[in-house]
């Protein structure tokens, strides 16, 4: 059985040659999935018989089981997924007055093992399927239209109608609205660049007219800095790009963000600067943690104003999410507002970053899910044996 919420455009296209269908279905079908929802064959009421009966012989549409569905007091919403074998993973959505935001997981865990990260406290145990990553979106669409929550602030032209098929077979909540959710996040759990083959399929069907139709700057992927693969996302897929820097110097990178032994700042800087000619924006986001008194100081931030001379950007400063066993701690909001002066005074662009979900530990960098680490991959055993720089 093949899950037909893991194939963008071109699998559809041939999933459906291989069962002698003709090339058009695979559109119509695109937008019977991604567009109205439907959760079986049956609900294609505009496809033959035997095309339907054809489908559900052979193809599953499902997105991974809720374990959970908790609704924080700010609208923040969040669901934990089983994705088999003990392991869970989480997504969540942020409804702000002009957007919708969902942000998704790629991994089951983490092996990179930032050193301020609940996710990577947990080691790593899979990569996620482009149907466990798509299916995120589509039952988080799904079960807020079925809500009565619609599409807030998307310009009418990049709306598509839900509706139109009609018939008895249609789900209840297709023509109620559109879908909710306006911008997708890959800042869930995982490292999106570190599960590139099932990942940028997944944004393929965000971005693709026949399944999402979001434009590419309200498709955002973070990574915290595997450089060979920024260059291939600019080649294949280049949607709006958010690095996780947090540090202003190598030194105190390689404690932090343990991945910048491999790849250190300079290589990571000069990434971004080949990745902006074919990016949604002329900016990276640079996303900056908060830690007190690990990496808040005001020569800090003027080290920051002199990467951000070099390469164009906005920096995005994320107060520190603490979790339990955590040894660091926020930095104070004045020492947070100093910060962001400096740079802003340097006509750096700075963001504070509002802590959503607080109250059901779904803040950035608080996604827990549960995960069997087994084989207890990270990535700091593995780099451990590379020689002092
Ligand atoms: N792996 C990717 C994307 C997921 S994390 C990455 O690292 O970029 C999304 C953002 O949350 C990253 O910038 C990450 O560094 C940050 N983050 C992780 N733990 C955090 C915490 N405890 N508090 C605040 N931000 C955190
Ligand atoms: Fe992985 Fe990102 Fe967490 Fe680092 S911050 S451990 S890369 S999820």
């Amino acid at each position: 059985m093949t899950p037909l919420l893991g194939l963008d455009a071109a699998g559809l296209d041939r999933f459906f040659a291989e069962l002698g269908e003709k090339p058009f279905r695979a559109r119509q079908v695109s937008r019977w999935l991604h567009q109205r929802f439907a959760d079986a064959p049956e609900r294609m009421t505009d496809l033959a018989r035997v095309t339907r009966e054809r489908l559900a012989a052979t193809a599953t549409i499902a997105a991974p089981a809720v374990i959970r569905d908790t609704t924080a007091a700010d609208g923040t919403r969040k669901w934990l997924f089983d994705v088999g074998a003990g392991n869970a993973i989480e997504s969540v959505y942020i409804p702000e007055d002009d957007r919708g935001t969902l942000c998704v997981s790629s991994q089951a865990g983490c092996a990179l093992d930032c050193a301020f990260c609940s996710t990577g406290r947990q080691g790593f145990n899979r990569n996620l399927t482009t149907a466990e990553i798509v299916g995120q979106l589509w039952h988080a669409n799904r079960a807020l239209l079925a809500d009565g929550v619609s599409a807030k602030g998307r310009p009418e032209r990049e709306l598509r109608p839900l509706g139109g098929c009609g018939g008895p077979s249609q789900a209840p909540w297709v023509e109620q609205g559109r879908a909710p959710i306006t911008n997708v996040v890959m800042m869930g759990m995982g490292e999106p660049l570190a599960n590139y083959d099932n990942v940028v399929p997944a944004l393929r069907l965000f971005l693709d007219d026949n399944a999402y139709g979001l434009s590419r700057r309200r498709v955002t992927l973070s990574t915290s800095g595997l450089v060979p693969m920024i260059d291939r996302l600019a080649a294949d897929c280049p949607v709006a790009l958010a690095v996780s820097l947090h540090a202003p110097d190598d030194d105190l990178r390689d404690r932090l963000v343990p991945i910048n032994r491999r790849h250190p700042l300079k290589e990571l800087l000069a990434a971004c600067l080949r990745y902006l000619p074919h990016a949604p924006r002329d900016f990276v986001t640079f996303e900056y943690v908060m830690l007190d008194e690990v990496n808040d100081r005001p020569e800090d931030a003027r080290k920051l104003v002199a990467i951000a001379r070099e390469v164009p950007c906005k920096l995005n400063l994320i107060p520190f999410n603490p979790f339990p066993g955590t040894g660091f701690r926020t930095s104070p909001r004045a020492r947070i507002r100093a910060f962001q002066q400096v740079l802003m005074d340097a006509g750096v662009t700075t963001t504070i970053r509002k802590t959503r979900g607080e109250d059901i530990d779904a803040a950035c960098g608080q996604l827990a899910g549960q995960v069997q680490d087994r084989i207890k991959r990270r990535l700091a055993v593995r780099i451990a044996p590379l020689p002092a720089r």
